[in-house]
């Protein structure tokens, strides 16, 4: 039972305990003297669909959605964005009077955060390393930014293909990540090795054929082995923080119709992430 007025926020995935989004969220709600609850509510997939039901209570804004269900949720949901179809993922739910309407902010995410790095985006092109729900955010905001030239590298190249197929996408395939380095602006792991030392998505060594001026992108939001190797080689980075924070944005505004304060997401966040051991 909440609070009489306390409206109420949640992040559904399984697991969520090391999700950032209620350390992020909260303060920026706090800030602006909101009073809704933002709530961590594990859910098994087999409580989906029961999650899912419960978002239509009237004390409830809506929810974020992290791994494994963005696709899954689709098909409990009463209307999807047209840029959460393209991308075949949800990651935000509005609860809408009863209607469930959702939408992506991933896309957004990491648009911003590249965009607030490097000026130049739309002139540079990209390697993504990755072919699963990240690396599909990643490729439709590239090609929101119009980014010349577009590959995808993937353990298993069949599903980059199917990716590209499904999105309508102009970006191609190579086998190997070394042949296509040369002219790489920038370089993205979109994989899921990172988190752990040791993981490394390319051999390191590979970096050196990036041309000068490269940035290496991880969306793994901390330091990763190729974090460091790219630093070690005095490349520029940028890592996941900054597209988890501007999806989080994006998310507080649909789900409130105010924007939060950046800096409040911001602080949070980092003081929120787990530091690398
Ligand atoms: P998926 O499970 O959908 O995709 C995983 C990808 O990693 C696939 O391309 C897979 O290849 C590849 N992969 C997994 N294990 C290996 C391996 N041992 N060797 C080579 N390739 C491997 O995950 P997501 O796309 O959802 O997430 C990917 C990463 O992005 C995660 O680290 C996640 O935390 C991060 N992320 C960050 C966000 C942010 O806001 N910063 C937002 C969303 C995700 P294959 O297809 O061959 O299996």
């Amino acid at each position: 039972m909440s609070a009489v007025g306390t409206k109420r926020l949640g992040i559904i995935g399984d697991p969520v305990e090391h999700s950032i989004s209620p350390a992020m969220q909260q303060p920026a709600l706090d800030e602006l003297g909101l009073p809704i609850r933002y709530e961590r509510w594990h859910t098994p997939l087999a409580e989906l669909p029961a999650r899912i039901d419960s978002l239509r209570s009237n004390d409830v804004l809506g929810a974020n959605v992290t791994v494994p269900h963005k696709q899954a949720v689709i098909e409990l949901i009463d209307e999807v964005s047209p840029l959460a179809q393209a991308a075949g993922a949800v990651n935000t739910i509005v609860n809408r009077d009863g209607r469930l309407f959702g939408d992506n902010t991933d896309v957004y995410g990491f648009r911003l955060s590249l965009t607030g790095t490097i000026a130049d985006a739309s002139t540079r092109n990209a390697v993504i390393l990755g072919a699963g729900g990240a690396s599909r955010a990643v490729v439709l905001a590239l090609h929101e930014i119009g980014v010349p030239k577009l590959t995808i590298v993937n353990r298993r190249p069949e599903r980059a293909e199917q990716l590209i197929a499904e999105l309508g996408s102009t970006a191609v395939v190579a086998a190997e990540p070394g042949d296509v380095l040369a002219d790489a602006g920038i370089l993205i792991n979109a994989t899921s090795l990172g988190w752990h030392r040791g993981e490394l998505p390319l051999a390191a060594d590979l970096l050196d054929r990036l041309p000068a001026g490269a940035l290496v992108v991880d969306l793994t939001y901390r330091d990763t082995d190729l974090i460091e190797a790219a630093r070690e080689r005095g490349i520029a980075t940028l890592d996941g923080l900054g597209m988890l924070v501007f999806q989080g944005v994006l998310a507080f505004e649909r789900f409130t119709g105010q924007w939060p304060s950046l800096d409040v997401m911001w602080s949070a966040a980092r003081a929120a992430r787990a530091p690398r051991v």
